[in-house]
């Protein structure tokens, strides 16, 4: 961690009375847990944060406190913004179509993505940390900044969801001093398990049954690939969201290196998602393809060529599991 840049950033965010924080679309838990556990802690400190998120709050983290602050992105910046904040989102564009008129720079950006660049004024972007959520943790530590329970609570979400509950590799000991001292704190570990992974909807339940039934198995079984079409959301109630946690299913399976998940959208698009057990560098591959992420998960968007580009990115796995 660069410590010249976190003073840079401990001092602006400090001082903002009217910070907007941001996160990316298709918001996880450490996109929702990093926008609220820093708003909470910069509301702590006496400023007036405005929390947005393209499409606002989604129903799967409406526990995590304070989680009414959400707002659905703007078309227009408050005029009195005075710190312009994006977290846990590896380039300019994910924080959201909306934003892309807004002359304002993004002044501060945390992230925690190898593919991130920097878009903005001040970067920090620690790929060491597993979750943006846990670089906010260092910077309220090193700033000895109070961490209020609701902030704890906020923060430990975001580090349990993007470590797949502490397994992934990246996991290690300071992520889990982190965590316990997020509980000391005042977050429940096991009601935030109990919200994360042991209360999904039925009809989430119905996706992932269609889901699991496409199973298909390539390069001697090291390759796993799902598929999501369009009918699927028709079929099983369920909603773009649910689709999140559903690739680990593949991943699981004894043996597979690489787990994938192709959506193919209404309009013709292609969403992809990417799992490795961590031999496979996946995140070469999605960048190959101009999309982004870390080595053991990450994911690319095509607009066209859905089945054309379906074949390529499941070649590129062939070629990267043959190397
Ligand atoms: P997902 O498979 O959607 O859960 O994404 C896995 C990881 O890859 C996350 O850390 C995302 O931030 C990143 N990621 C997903 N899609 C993209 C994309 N189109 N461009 C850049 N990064 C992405
Ligand atoms: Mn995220
Ligand atoms: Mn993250």
């Amino acid at each position: 961690m660069d410590v010249a840049i976190i003073q840079k950033i401990i001092t602006q965010l400090g001082s903002a009375q009217h910070p907007v924080i941001l996160t990316h679309l298709r918001p996880d838990g450490d996109a929702y847990g990093s926008l609220l556990g820093l708003g909470h802690t910069l509301r702590e400190r006496g400023a007036q944060p405005q929390l947005y998120v393209e499409g606002g709050m989604i129903p799967m983290y409406r526990f995590l406190p304070g989680s009414d602050l959400v707002q659905n992105l703007p078309s227009s910046l408050p005029e009195n913004t005075d710190c312009l904040i994006g977290l846990d989102t590896s380039t300019r564009e994910r924080l959201g179509q909306k934003t892309t008129s807004w002359t304002r720079p993004i002044d501060i950006v945390i992230d925690h993505h190898v593919s991130n660049l920097g878009y903005g004024t001040l970067n920090l972007i620690v790929s060491e940390i597993p979750a943006t959520a846990g670089v906010l943790f260092q910077i309220f530590e090193i700033a000895g900044w109070k961490i209020t329970p609701a902030a704890a609570t906020c923060l430990y979400t975001g580090i349990s969801t993007d470590t797949g509950s502490f397994r992934y590799r990246g996991t290690n000991a300071k992520t889990l001093q982190a965590a316990a001292k997020l509980v000391e704190l005042g977050a429940d570990p096991s009601e935030i398990a109990k919200q994360c992974y042991l209360s999904i909807t039925h009809e989430r339940h119905a996706l992932k049954r269609l889901v699991a039934s496409t199973l298909s198995l390539k390069d001697n079984k090291k390759s796993a690939f799902l598929t999501i079409l369009p009918d699927f959301y028709k079929k099983s109630g369920a909603n773009g969201e649910d689709t999140e946690g559903i690739i680990e299913e593949v991943i699981s399976i004894q043996g597979v290196e690489v787990g994938s998940l192709f959506e193919f959208t209404q309009d013709g698009g292609l969403r992809v998602s990417l799992r490795s057990k961590g031999n496979v560098d996946v995140n070469a591959i999605a960048s190959s393809f101009g999309g982004g992420g870390h080595k053991a998960a990450a994911g690319v968007r095509f607009a066209k060529d859905a089945e054309k580009n379906h074949d390529l990115v499941l070649a590129a796995i062939s070629k990267a599991l043959a190397s």
